[in-house]
């Protein structure tokens, strides 16, 4: 996994704050490169990455967290996972008519956890009116998890070529006083994101921005890339779930069955002889 997309927890000296700020360019180039996401789509499907990184390095560093975006009206979604590892990928899934996803009223946003014991922890919550994927995010963060917080994820383009992307997300603590929240509430009632990531910022150069003038200390660094999890076993495993007779059908064609993921495209070849091993212990 090579990359140079970085990610970097703070919390000031007086206990206010956490931050977390994330270059995620890279990472998002190459989730729209691998799943055609259509000129509208491409900007909220590359922000909700960034924004499952942000909220799995937020709520839960070590395990694998889902955030999905349904459409309004029920009409398509958008499908963020980002591993502990770093490992980030997504999906696009079009309404009917391979329509935009609108996050207009009726949208929902989604976000699941894989806890150690591999059970889901599950919230979901209804997008506000115009506050885009950073406002769904943060609505989740409020009324799901009781976590009041500021978010804010983008994406620049140049026509349909992505420039940068990244974001972060300024959570506050329990002993966050009067003082300390109303200079950072001024401040990023000002801050624009888009500017400096246009300005080709560093994780290291936007979290100093957030904490300008304050006391604080890093506590934490890691990267991330786009990297999908899929496996030939994987493939299998799937194809385990499915009902006898199909598999019986696909052997007695005798050719072997090609399944791509859903997630990087990649091919994966399974042959007749496997599916029969499948039967044999399905
Ligand atoms: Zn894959």
């Amino acid at each position: 996994m090579s990359t140079s997309d970085r990610v970097l927890r703070a919390i000031t000296d007086d206990g206010a704050f956490r931050v977390i700020a994330a270059i995620t360019t890279e990472t998002v180039r190459a989730a729209i490169a691998s799943q055609p996401a259509g000129p509208t789509n491409a900007r909220p499907y590359g922000e909700l990455l960034t924004g499952a990184v942000l909220v799995r390095e937020a709520m839960a560093p070590d395990l694998r967290v889902q955030v999905v975006l349904r459409g309004e009206g029920g009409r398509g979604s958008l499908v963020a996972d980002s591993h502990p590892d770093g490992k980030t990928r997504g999906l696009v899934n079009f309404g009917q008519g391979a329509e935009p996803i609108r996050l207009g009223q009726g949208a929902l946003v989604q976000v699941m956890r894989t806890m150690p014991n591999r059970s889901l922890h599950e919230g979901i919550v209804a997008v506000p009116e115009g506050g885009g994927v950073s406002g769904a995010l943060m609505a989740y963060l409020a009324e799901s998890e009781q976590v009041a917080s500021v978010i804010a994820v983008s994406t620049l383009f140049d026509g349909s070529e992505l420039l940068a992307a990244g974001g972060f997300m300024v959570q506050l603590l329990p002993e966050v006083e009067r003082g300390p929240l109303m200079i950072m509430t001024t401040r990023l009632e000002d801050f624009q994101l888009d500017d400096f990531l246009r300005a080709g910022m560093t994780s290291e150069q936007l979290l100093a921005e957030l904490l300008h003038g304050m006391e604080w200390a890093r506590v934490g660094e890691s990267t991330v890339a786009f990297d999908c999890t899929c496996s030939q076993l994987k493939v299998l495993t799937s194809l385990a779930t499915i009902d006898r007779k199909e598999i019986a059908d696909m052997v007695s064609g005798g050719e072997p069955l090609e399944i791509s993921c859903d997630y990087c495209g990649k091919k994966y070849e399974v042959r007749p002889a496997e599916l029969t091993a499948l039967l044999a212990t399905s």
